[in-house]
């Protein structure tokens, strides 16, 4: 048979309710009879000691046998029992009993019906009773003779300790009703604590099964929407349904994750290869790179080959005309920054038309080589020689006013002079011409060239291998 989880969790919630509160009704009840027990006979125990302080011993001494009924004395005491009796509702009877040897003797009976009469033998042997006589003592259980059924207290008289004892009967069927009363409560408590367990449990059981049915109901719209679709079956109870559930989101969410590493590996091994690509690409990159600097790098050397070549004369490897302008240039801007003399010298070979004629262009060509060499072996090195045009050649000489200027070119055209050029197809010694101008910053370069160029062609028209000094007061070139 199946159980469903709504009448489970509400049985054993009931179950659970009904044992911890049964129980504990158990225990009250058991406490309250308990304490009405306890409480009638203290009350029992408390009004005998109470009514132990009324009679007195001696007043009792003459009531001995059934006769004595007729002393005024009984009808008194009996009146005042009686009295005592009626005050309390709970009490049925009062007596005074008289202890000869270990048997209890009627004194005294309230009862009015049917009074035990003075010398009356009590036939049943109650230790209680027996206590009485000593001390204030209670029945422990209800008693039953022929008076009927009752609950008794005693307490000896105040006057007669071990010889009399005054006792009190509470009807049983008062005992019975009070019980009765507390039994009535305790059922009706029974029930009620019956009815809120069925309720709370009905209560509880309906709480659990709803969230176990959303519960359920999400799963299986997640179940029906992304797993399998037969994968829940509907059979069995609502836990075992949810554990299907369960189950079957389990070996979804199983089967996403695969999925999932799949997808990461094929990252992975895709993100690799583009990085084996990028840097494949790098690798190229630097490459093509390398080679770039290396074409600038070679450009740059062309160039600077190209530019050397272009200040560069092809014959003497002297600094060409256009070379020597610029340093010119830059010798006189130095000049404004700090006016220390320079000076100019113009040299043109004599007679150089006669070397050609003689050993040819070529040998023409060895000479100017030669010269080139010697004078710049001879010169500082800080002085600058540049091939000017044809066989003529212009000298730097930097720090050099134009006294020492002349002296230096004087030295020069000597050395020369002095010189025998072998060519391949001979020797032949030269003379040259020197003109000789100083620098100043009135005329600027172009004039200290002019007037070098005055000064050499009066060293020519003067007889030629010589040197002549231009100075200011010279008449300037041109006129
Ligand atoms: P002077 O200067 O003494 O008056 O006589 P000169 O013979 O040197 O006269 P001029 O300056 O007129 O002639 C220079 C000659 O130099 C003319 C030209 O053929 C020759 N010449 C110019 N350049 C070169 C060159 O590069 N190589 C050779 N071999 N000859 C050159
Ligand atoms: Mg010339
Ligand atoms: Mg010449």
């Amino acid at each position: 048979m199946q159980v469903s989880t709504h009448t489970k969790l509400f049985f054993s919630h009931l179950l659970a309710v009904v044992l911890v509160s049964g129980s504990i009704g158990t225990y009250f009840y058991a406490s309250a009879i308990d304490n009405l027990r306890y409480s009638l006979q203290s009350r029992l125990l408390n009004s005998a000691a109470m009514l132990s302080e009324v009679f007195s011993a001696a007043d009792l001494a003459p009531l001995r046998s059934e006769a004595d009924t007729a002393l005024p004395v009984y009808a008194r005491l009996t009146e005042r029992l009686r009295k005592l009796a009626n005050t309390n509702p709970d009490i049925a009877f009062v007596y005074i009993m008289r202890k000869v040897g270990d048997q209890a003797v009627f004194v005294l009976d309230s009862d009015p019906a049917q009074p035990a009469l003075p010398g009356e033998v009590y036939q049943q042997q109650l230790p209680a009773l027996m206590r009485g006589f000593d001390r204030p003592s209670v029945d422990a259980q209800i008693t039953t003779d022929k008076w009927g059924s009752f609950l008794s207290g005693y307490a000896p008289l105040h006057d007669g300790r071990g010889e009399y004892l005054i006792g009190l009967d509470m009807k049983a069927d008062e005992v019975a009703g009070k019980m009765y009363q507390l039994k009535q409560a305790g059922v009706i408590s029974l029930v009620v604590s019956l009815l809120l367990a069925v309720l709370f449990s009905g209560l509880l059981a309906r709480h659990f099964n709803s969230r176990i049915h959303k519960l359920m109901k999400r799963c299986n719209e997640i179940a029906r929407t992304q797993l399998r679709p037969s994968g829940v079956q509907r059979s069995g109870d609502e836990l075992y349904r949810l554990g299907q559930t369960v189950e079957a989101m389990a070996e979804h969410l199983e089967r996403s994750r695969q999925q999932s590493e799949q997808v990461q590996r094929e990252l992975e091994a895709s993100q690799q290869e583009l990085e084996a690509r990028v840097q494949q690409r790098t690798a190229e990159l630097l490459t093509a790179n390398e080679k770039l600097r290396e074409e600038i790098r070679e450009r740059e050397r062309i160039e600077a080959v190209l530019q050397q070549t272009a200040r560069t004369d092809y014959l003497t490897q002297l600094p060409n005309r256009r070379a020597m302008i610029q340093m010119l240039d830059k010798e006189a801007a130095r000049y404004e920054r700090s006016p220390n003399p320079f000076s100019l010298v113009l040299l043109d070979i004599d007679h150089f038309k006669h070397i050609n004629d003689s050993f040819g262009h070529d040998g023409g060509d060895e000479v100017l080589v030669n010269i080139a060499e010697r004078m710049r072996a001879w010169m500082r090195e800080k002085d600058v020689l540049a091939r000017w045009g044809g066989e003529e050649f212009l000298i730097l000489l930097s720090d050099t006013d134009v006294d020492r200027a002349s002296d230096q070119a004087e030295r020069l055209r000597a050395a020369i002079e002095a010189e025998t050029f072998v060519l391949q197809q001979g020797e032949t010694r030269i003379t040259a011409s020197l003109g000789v101008a100083g620098y100043t910053p009135q005329q600027e370069i172009d004039g200290c060239i002019k007037d070098a160029d005055v000064a050499l062609y009066r060293a020519k028209s003067s007889g030629r291998n010589r040197v002549v000094t231009h100075r200011p007061s010279d008449i300037p070139y041109g006129t």
